[in-house]
């Protein structure tokens, strides 16, 4: 009779993730390279509310290491932090041409017929670490100081 697993999924799986230092405001932790990662902690860790995207939203500043006077809505900077911080990079498989955003990437698939039905790959800058799953109850990695987002 087979031996029923019951063990933490992402670890059967042999599931890595990718992170990058935050470098938000001197923060010491990690951030998962998703949009959904870097929006969650942005919010939590460093009270940006990122549902802020209307015309009467105040602009506030990126405080992101080295990233100046660099001001706008709320709602806006995680996909900020993901282009200009972790350096994402959509690639169409199909042609090689790179995009900086996915929206970028769709509307290249819905313009170019030959690339209708292209696959893209996402690349990262040099920053971006890959690392075994290991999220404690309450999502953090004590020996790599990083939080994992589930
Ligand atoms: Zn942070
Ligand atoms: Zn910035
Ligand atoms: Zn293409």
């Amino acid at each position: 009779m087979p031996q029923e697993h019951t063990g933490d999924l992402l670890h059967e799986n042999g599931a890595k993730v990718k992170v990058h230092p935050c470098k938000w405001d001197n923060c010491t932790m990690h951030v998962g390279v998703e949009h959904r990662h870097v929006a969650k902690h942005l919010q939590q860790r460093h009270g940006v509310n990122i549902s802020a995207t209307n015309e009467e939203t105040h602009r506030i500043p990126c405080l992101w290491v080295d990233c100046f006077d660099f001001q706008m809505k709320p709602g806006n900077l995680p996909r900020h932090v993901l282009s200009t911080h972790l350096e994402e990079r959509w690639i169409c498989l199909t042609c090689s041409e790179l995009f900086s955003r996915e929206d970028a990437f769709r509307r290249h698939t819905q313009e170019k017929p030959a690339c209708q039905y292209a696959r893209p790959a996402v690349s990262y800058g040099d920053g971006v670490l890959e690392i075994d799953t290991q999220c404690f109850d309450g999502g953090r990695s004590i020996d790599q100081n990083v939080i994992c987002i589930p």
